[in-house]
């Protein structure tokens, strides 16, 4: 095999699947059973990585790391500026591993080599806001009591976590929980996706380099059927923030329950751009289009839904198609492309199963539809439906592809209704010109996230969620890392008490 690092430079394709082992206690970790799995890349059909799949005795020997690693406060008890020390190295580390871990991501995931570098490099940003955001973790105190009484309120770490991470974005999606839970004093087990685990445990190396303490960071691989759902169920950890699919999420909680661990959710989404008359056309064009081809539409956050005023429905579909058909798909390597890989057979099929329903609906493709799975490597292109049921599985269901359905509105209610009628509310995009109008969507719409004017956009600042069916919490920002802690709330007696029993 040649050099990795001559591989990565080149953009090229490894000669024979790579290996990186699990991370528990500090240390690669083999596997009880040894049993390895092997990654084609979507965009090559070749296999580009391999990891061990995890027994449940793995999983629970890295949740007892966790757990001694943080019962003992090796990492909860230090001072938090020692904390940042380590995410800001973290952050650097990463920062110097770019190319590698993006070119790992593409392989597994199919996306663009660019993308994933951005990802990767916003993903260090992430680790640095939260370097600083863990120094300014506090409690509250209530000198309101009275004489005799004095209350504080300390916010501690709420213990071991449990990250579950989609392969959609696997590494960024890691940061934007990660760095969180460690800048409160948590430790974590994460168990990354299935097709996308190689960044997550190369991660867990640059820890341990940035001088992580042993068993605060410990990442097990494997079905997610298996040891994810022995994570969600295990008595020793505190809390899961999982990210996936609502079905999943569901029986995540249901697992959760057992022993009332803490829950944070972000799952489905099926998201408007809602476009009133008045919008710039042009931009709101370019816009719905990269909404819907960014990550081949795998994306959570996706603008899979056009809700649009009926008298610019026909002229703003025309110009998203001619921004669409100067969209390049195919090999994620070569950097002419826009669109990569479809993620694997089973997510290709889901997809073109709903092209073809929706080519046998009354509603009418407008553009794409074409798709090929030759060798293994699955691409599709970014296809366009209009006059599509807004009560049909086109414009209610999650296709997580390229898909964008169509539906008009005439009056502002039917819009804010059509926007709503799902049963998600992860994100919203609402296109006007007009304050007033978009402060009224804004406060309308059911979506954890909305953006004016713009979309699939922003930094850690703000927290990330969702209404509804798309889940239950907050990532990142202060309310995100907030999620990690407990609240305990103290009264201190000043001087003496009233007694019971005068
Ligand atoms: P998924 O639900 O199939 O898997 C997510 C993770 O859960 C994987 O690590 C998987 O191994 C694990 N898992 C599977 N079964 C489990 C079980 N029974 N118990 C515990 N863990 C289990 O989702 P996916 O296909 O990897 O990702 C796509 C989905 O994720 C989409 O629905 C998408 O909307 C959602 N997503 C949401 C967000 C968000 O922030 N809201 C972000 C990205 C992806």
């Amino acid at each position: 095999m040649s050099n990795l690092s001559e591989l990565v430079a080149a953009s090229r394709l490894p000669g024979e699947p790579i290996h990186t082992p699990m991370f528990i206690g500090g240390k690669p970790w083999r596997g009880s059973q040894d049993e390895r799995v092997v990654r084609k890349s979507p965009a090559h059909g070749v296999a580009v990585t391999s990891t061990q799949r995890a027994s449940v005795a793995d999983l629970d020997a890295a949740v007892s790391a966790a757990r001694q690693a943080f019962d003992d406060g090796r990492w909860s008890r230090l001072p938090a500026e020692q904390r940042a020390t380590v995410l800001l190295k973290t952050a650097q580390l990463i920062r110097e591993q770019a190319d590698t871990l993006a070119w790992f991501e593409t392989l597994e995931s199919g996306k663009p080599l660019a993308q994933s570098r951005g990802e990767i490099l916003g993903a260090a940003g992430i680790w640095e806001y939260a370097a600083g955001l863990a120094r300014i973790v506090h409690g509250d105190t209530h000198d309101s009591l009275g004489e005799r009484m004095f209350g504080l309120v300390l916010r501690q770490p709420v213990g071991v976590v449990g990250i579950i991470t989609p392969w959609n974005f696997p590494f960024f999606i890691l940061s934007e929980r990660l760095p969180f839970a460690l800048a409160a004093g948590c430790t974590v087990v994460v168990k990354p996706a299935e097709l996308t685990p190689t960044t997550t445990l190369r991660l867990a190396t640059l820890l341990a380099e940035a001088g992580l303490p042993e068993g605060v960071v410990n990442v097990v691989t494997g079905l997610g059927s298996v040891v994810g759902q022995a994570l969600a169920d295990h008595p020793d950890v505190d809390m899961i923030s999982f990210t996936g699919s609502t079905s999943v999420g569901q029986s995540v909680m249901r697992a959760a329950a057992g022993n009332m661990k803490k829950v944070g959710l972000e799952l489905g989404g099926k998201n408007p751009q809602i476009v009133f008359a008045d919008a710039d056309l042009d931009d709101a064009a370019d816009a719905i289009a990269f909404g819907i081809s960014f990550n081949a539409g795998q994306c959570c956050v996706s603008g899979s839904r056009l809700v649009v005023h009926r008298s610019v429905e026909a002229e703003l579909v025309e110009r998203v198609r001619a921004v669409l058909a100067r969209v390049r798909v195919g090999d994620p390597l070569d950097a002419a492309n826009h669109v990569g890989a479809i993620v694997e057979a089973r997510q290709f099929a889901k997809i073109r199963g709903y092209i073809e329903a929706g080519r046998e609906s009354q509603a009418q493709l407008v553009c794409g539809g074409e798709s090929s799975s030759e060798g293994e490597r699955y691409f599709v292109s970014p296809t366009v439906f209009r006059h599509v049921d807004p009560r049909g599985a086109l414009a209610q269901e999650e296709i997580f592809g390229p898909v964008l359905a169509v539906t008009p509105f005439d009056t502002f209610d039917e819009a804010v209704a059509l926007a709503n009628g799902v049963p998600f509310g992860l994100a919203a995009s609402i296109w006007t010109r007009d304050l007033e109008g978009a402060m009224q969507s804004l406060r309308a719409v059911q979506a954890g996230r909305i953006w004016v004017n713009c979309t699939i956009t922003g930094g850690p600042e703000l927290p990330i969620g969702g209404f509804k069916q798309s889940g239950i919490g907050r990532e990142t920002g202060r309310y995100g890392l907030e999620e990690y802690t407990e609240l305990k709330s103290v009264h201190v007696q000043l001087g003496a008490r009233a007694r019971w029993m005068a």
